[in-house]
């Protein structure tokens, strides 16, 4: 059998056996694909210090034939975003990513949008942007990527649109911004979001990739924004994001 080559970014990477390695990555023609390496602990010229969570690496592989599994055969190593593992914050940011992206995407599903976005995040952390705010946008894109982009422009109940004011109160249930008179319609309970948050999010859901790092965001509003989009995301998945507690760690330190 041939052997194939894709791209991809490890998602996770777990010891099997003495001598071998699980791998989940994410590929732009795979979508989210998983993979046995071979004697990959022993191996320096095949995979050493290349199959490491958070590296985009150029993949030979060989198609599964009965078991899901691919077969790596060989790994180069494209990026290590060492930056992203020397910072603890950095590191916990990229941390959720890889998360949120192993729980919205199913095996063999392709999505070059989304490859581009986790491209896009691993370069934002290890280049120094405000890990907060970048993990924010991430988090949104990838609802948008998976088909849940949140409304933030108009009432997600009546459709009027949103009135000016200083505070936005959203539904968590339904990922929308919810009206004083549809308020008491919209059971379990309710987030509130400061304006500069909501425009901020509601820019980013339209601008290209390529322009979003032109967008800021104070610490104290990053926090705002990635509640929401986490207990939105508790809701849409009916599980809690492991990563999250990490997360809302960091928000002390500041
Ligand atoms: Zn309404």
């Amino acid at each position: 059998m041939n052997n194939c080559r894709t791209r991809g970014l490890v998602l996770s990477v777990s010891d099997h056996s003495e001598a071998d390695k699980i791998v989940t990555f994410f590929s732009p023609d795979l979508g989210k694909a998983t993979g046995i390496a071979k004697g990959a602990k022993r191996s320096k010229k095949r995979f050493v210090n290349k199959l490491e969570q958070f590296s985009l690496i150029e993949i030979m592989y060989r198609p599964p034939r009965r078991e899901s599994m691919l077969f790596l055969v060989e790994a180069e190593l494209d990026e290590a975003y060492l930056e992203v593992r020397r910072d603890y914050k950095r590191y916990i940011v990229a941390m959720l990513a890889a998360e949120l992206t192993l729980r919205f995407t199913r095996e063999y599903d392709p999505d070059p949008g989304l490859f581009s976005l986790l491209e896009w995040v691993m370069s934002s952390l290890a280049q120094g942007d405000e890990p907060l705010r970048t993990g924010a946008l991430f988090h949104l894109r990838l609802l948008g990527e998976a088909g849940y982009q949140p409304v933030l422009d108009h009432c997600g109940f009546c459709g009027k649109n949103a009135r000016m004011g200083t505070t936005y109160t959203l539904h968590p249930g339904s990922g929308s911004l919810v009206c004083d008179d549809c308020r008491s319609s919209a059971t379990g309970s309710l987030v509130s979001l400061s304006v500069q948050t909501l425009k901020f999010l509601e820019y980013a859901q339209r601008l290209d990739l390529n322009n979003i790092n032109r967008l800021r965001l104070p610490e104290q509003n990053a926090q705002e924004a990635l509640t929401f989009l986490n207990r939105y995301t508790q809701h849409l998945l009916q599980h809690d994001i492991t990563s999250w507690q990490q997360i809302k760690n960091l928000f002390s330190q500041r």
